[in-house]
């Protein structure tokens, strides 16, 4: 038996694989403690550790496991996914969409970090709790499916009233930008913050990959993290507008156990 686990800077991911099948949870990070000690009572499993708290659940488990960088566990695990799902893909950027957004470039002879954004999953969580209060992911991701946008974000049709703009009107000018525009004295719903916040953060990751794809000279971007669990509207978000800057967009099963998968894969 082996077991991987992910301690990211939100969630515990962990993987285990038996007779060749793969079960997957995850776990807040405050419950990291109550995670290693039902790891510890586990006999006789290979551990693989990775992830930012990887040291950190190390001091709570008693048999000794193997550790794995985590960007090393990452990439292995977006390609044990993409043969599963997408097997003649082998040269592309992926975008961990997690508390922050990381960017790396994946080819034949390739694996590095091109870069990332500090606008995240951890941003879509921070804002919601100062915009509305919400605290609970679940029923952000909810209210926020609900939401419309037009009144908070300013499009480049909104700018160009009718004219011919010189890029698409559906681009974004200015995210949260219409507000002092028109609206100065409405109250705003919930809804609607909330799918602009989804807006912000869907919009940033996907400009930042396509960016980072055509500096690196390839097509596809690979979509993963825990981000897009439950949460359609941000998927959307990001499928569409790569599209619109120019590059394909890739979502992979299971995507936000990559890290977890890769480091198991290490055993
Ligand atoms: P990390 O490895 O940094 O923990 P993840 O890939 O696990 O990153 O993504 C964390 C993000 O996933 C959170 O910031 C949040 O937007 C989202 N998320 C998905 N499910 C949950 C959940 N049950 N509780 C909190 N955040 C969640």
């Amino acid at each position: 038996k082996n077991i991987g686990i992910d301690a990211g800077g939100t969630l515990i991911k962990v993987v285990c694989e038996e007779n060749n099948s793969f079960s997957f949870s995850k776990y807040p990070v405050a419950q990291i403690e109550n995670v290693a000690s039902n790891i510890n009572k586990i006999a006789g499993a290979q551990i693989c550790l990775t992830g930012g708290k990887a040291s950190l659940f190390e001091t709570l488990m008693i048999q000794e496991p193997l550790h794995i960088i985590e960007f090393e566990a990452t990439c292995r695990g977006v390609q044990y996914l993409l043969n599963i799902d997408d097997p003649k893909l082998q040269e592309y950027v992926f975008t961990n969409v997690g508390t922050g957004t990381s960017i790396h470039h994946v080819g034949n002879s390739v694996h590095e970090r091109v870069g990332g954004t500090g606008v995240g999953g951890g941003t879509l969580l921070g804002l919601s709790q100062l915009l509305t209060g919400l605290t609970d992911y679940e029923a952000i991701v909810k209210l926020a499916a609900k939401g419309i946008r037009d009144r908070i974000d300013l499009k480049v049709s909104h700018i160009y009233e009718g004219a011919e703009p010189p890029i698409s009107g559906d681009l974004t000018a200015s995210n949260f930008g219409r507000v002092l525009q028109s609206f100065s004295n409405q109250e705003f719903a919930k809804e609607e913050l909330l799918a602009s916040i989804v807006g912000l953060v869907g919009e940033t990751v996907a400009t930042t990959s396509v960016l980072a794809a055509k500096s690196c000279g390839v097509s596809s971007v690979v979509y993963i993290g825990s981000s897009f669990i439950q949460n359609e509207l941000l998927k959307e978000t990001v499928q569409s507008y790569t599209i619109l800057r120019g590059a394909l967009p890739v979502f992979v099963e299971n995507g936000e156990y990559s890290g977890a998968i890769g480091a198991l894969l290490y055993g």
